[in-house]
């Protein structure tokens, strides 16, 4: 018998290939199955009559075959199918081409439904290349009314998905409703069972909204759950509590080369109060790119050391781990505080070259390092103060991780999470009822506005002499390339490609280097210094500059092939200029001309806050697809946005309702069933 856990290779027609390929997209059981959502879908509810085509249009006609044939282009050296279908008011040309199985498949008399569009040549009207289905009794599922589109890898086709999704939907009726009565009538939700029926097989448009809403709503009721689950747990951990040093932190602050935005006091203040606690800190610091987070990470850091305890900064690379290491080297110039730096590839400290990784952890008051750091086993109870740089997901594996570790020892550090992804701080709140925020929302005095403009093809000489000006001015640009070597793909530029050309043609008199994922660390970190020394003009490079990287010295950042990068991150390209008080400026280049290519990225011309970019960029790109740095955050989310804000609003009430009055979920047990696999989800991660 089929049920919701039969594995996906028992359905008809799902052999050993398609069970593969299905398994890659993490499709198993009839239950993965129906939870694979589509994304979108094509209105074809409406079948135009054979004498009503219009040219230039797609239309859906259904008819009868009356001829076909295949025959083999002479001048182009391939196949084309070619039919006439007629539907009883008038006749219409239909041709494929390269497909000749269409012409064995189809047979004088066969009654389809195509979906296609219509041309004119010399002979008239056609429908060139339709998706066509026979109909042999049942309604058609690829050609008429609504039809979803899924996201497809592995070689499956949208016509494949359909068919199996088609196969086992009446199982969706045996699907077990989770969410308590009372919040299905009060929030106005479908039955779940209904709507995963609705959201593959719509019939009108109202029910595809809603059974979106239902499904977002479960997704986000979850994650809310997850994060008061958090928060409840984390009320009962211990961490050293720090005292704040009041004269020592003037006086320091006083010593840095310039003056702290008042956003950066009150940030800064923040963090200290909650540190001057025996409960650990779980906060995130939110600021745009610029907006200058690590000083305030350093302030806090400072008072741990002052505390006579150790803090731990993480880093996404080890380009940003090196860049930090010296930053703080350079603030803390004049005081005793013994500073590490480990990666993979470097050990130091201060400033002399360590081996043991577990030795520099003993004998320094601050280490630095990658993310990779706390996988290790770093004796935690030692460390008060973890900061975490850059991370999309805000420490959750960090949290799991060490309310693990606090089972073992208890005495947990505390945790400051830094990110540049732009959340309105009533929106965090909503999704991370575990976390405390802090938000820098003031760029350091002085910054000015970065000129960003779409340059077209035949003004790129008049970029390049410019660029020539600003060096000549002592300036540094980026140019960044989206892949390393030279790729058959047409068009698409390389950095290798660009190096030579740049080098070799356009600024010969120039220092230019690149800088790739490829190269070894010590290249990279040599090029790394080389560039922040001023020893080079311009740095070819692909996305490895994307976050973090402070060189204040740059004011050109040159983006090829700007179509190929989320609006979100090419925000983040743009944050490493503009970071001193010169103009700087962004350039993007493109070879796609098309109008919603050119709407996204004059939408950066005009915006420069990141949050109006990642919202502008769901809309050019749809739901379900990629969401740039934001999303990111939240793998678990597939349906709902993070721009559902009325939605979390609701989920968030529904969550808080339901564990004032039932804290343990004792009466709901199928809710706490769903937030056990979603822990273990997470934890597979
Ligand atoms: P982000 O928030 O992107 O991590 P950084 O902390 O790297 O930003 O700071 C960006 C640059 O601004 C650094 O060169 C830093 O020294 C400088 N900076 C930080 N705060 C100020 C300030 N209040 N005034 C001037 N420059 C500042
Ligand atoms: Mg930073």
């Amino acid at each position: 018998m089929i049920t919701l856990d039969t594995e996906i290779d028992k359905i008809k027609g799902v052999g050993k290939a398609i069970s593969k390929r299905l398994n890659n997209i993490d499709i198993k059981t009839i239950n993965d199955l129906l939870f694979y959502f589509p994304y979108k879908y094509d209105d074809l509810r409406k079948i135009t009559p054979i004498n009503e085509l219009e040219i230039g249009s797609r239309a859906n006609i259904i008819g009868q075959v009356e001829l076909i044939q295949n025959k083999r282009s002479p001048r182009r050296r391939m196949y084309i199918t070619e039919t006439l279908v007629s539907d009883g008011t008038e006749q219409v040309k239909v041709i494929w081409f390269n497909q000749p199985f269409i012409g064995r498949n189809l047979k004088i008399g066969d009654k389809i439904s195509l979906v296609g569009k219509i041309e004119e040549d010399y002979s008239g009207p056609f429908m060139v290349s339709p998706i066509y289905e026979k109909i042999t009794g049942g309604k058609p599922v690829h050609t008429q009314g609504i039809i979803p589109n899924y996201h497809l890898s592995s070689n499956l086709t949208q016509k494949q998905i359909r068919f199996l999704i088609k196969q086992v939907i009446a199982s969706a009726g045996t699907i077990k409703e989770w969410l308590p009565e009372e919040t299905i009538r009060r929030q106005k939700l479908l039955k779940l069972n209904e709507a995963i029926k609705s959201i593959h097989f719509p019939k009108t448009e109202t029910e595809i909204e809603k059974a979106r809403k239902r499904l977002a709503f479960d997704e986000l009721f979850l994650v809310q759950l997850r994060s008061q689950k958090i928060k409840r747990e984390l009320e009962s951990l211990k961490a050293v509590k720090i005292n704040f040093f009041e004269e020592e932190t003037k006086k320091f602050v006083k010593s840095l080369p310039f003056k702290l935005t008042d956003a950066q006091r009150k940030t800064a203040w923040e963090i200290l109060r909650s540190l001057n606690n025996d409960q650990p800190m779980f906060r995130l610091l939110e600021g745009d790119v610029g907006s200058g987070k690590t000083i305030v990470a350093v302030i806090a850091m400072y008072n741990v050391y002052l505390n006579k305890k150790k803090s731990v900064l993480m880093a996404p690379t080890e380009i940003l781990a090196k860049q930090h290491y010296d930053t703080l080297c350079n603030f803390f110039e004049n005081h005793n505080i013994k500073i590490g730096l480990i990666t993979r590839n470097q050990k130091i400290i201060s400033d002399k070259e360590g081996t043991d990784s577990s030795q520099i952890i003993n004998d320094s008051d601050i280490i630095i390092g990658t993310h990779s750091l706390i996988q290790k086993n770093i004796d935690l109870n030692n460390v008060a103060l973890l900061v975490i740089d850059e991370q999309h997901r805000f420490g959750v594996e960090q949290r799991k991780i060490l309310t693990q570790k606090s089972s073992e020892n208890k005495i947990l550090p505390h945790l400051l999470s830094m990110t540049a992804t732009p959340i309105p701080r009533s929106l965090a709140l909503a999704l991370y009822g575990d976390l405390d925020i802090s938000i820098i929302n003031q760029m350091p005095s002085g910054r000015k506005k970065i000129s960003t403009h779409i340059i077209p093809e035949n003004k790129r000489q008049d970029a390049y002499k410019f660029i020539k000006e600003q060096v000549a001015e002592g300036r540094q640009v980026f140019v960044i390339c989206p892949i390393i070597d030279i790729s058959d793909k047409l068009g698409v530029k390389s950095v290798k490609e660009e190096y030579k050309k740049l080098n070799e043609l356009i600024f010969k008199d120039l220092k230019i280097e690149m800088l790739h994922g490829k190269m070894k660390p010590a290249e990279k970190e040599k090029i790394m210094q080389d560039f922040l020394g001023n020893k080079i003009n311009i740095l070819v490079s692909t996305s490895v500059v994307e976050v973090g990287v402070d060189i204040p010295n740059a004011t050109i950042m040159m983006i090829e092939g700007a179509d190929r990068f989320g609006l979100a991150q090419l925000h983040q390209f743009r944050g490493r200029v503009g970071r001193s008080n010169h103009q700087s400026f962004c350039f993007l280049f493109t070879d796609n001309q098309s109008s919603k290519t050119m709407q996204r990225l004059q939408a950066l011309t005009k915006y420069h806050d990141g949050f109006a970019l990642s919202k502008i960029d769901l809309k050019f790109r749809g739901p379900g697809e990629v969401y740039g740095t934001i999303q990111k955050g939240f793998p678990e989310l597939k349906i709902a946005s993070l721009f559902d804000y009325a939605l979390i609003k609701e989920a968030k009430e529904e969550v808080e309702e339901l564990l004032k009055k039932d804290k343990n979920l004792i009466n709901c047990p199928k809710v706490k069933e769903k937030t056990n696999s979603l822990n273990q989800l997470i934890h597979m991660e």
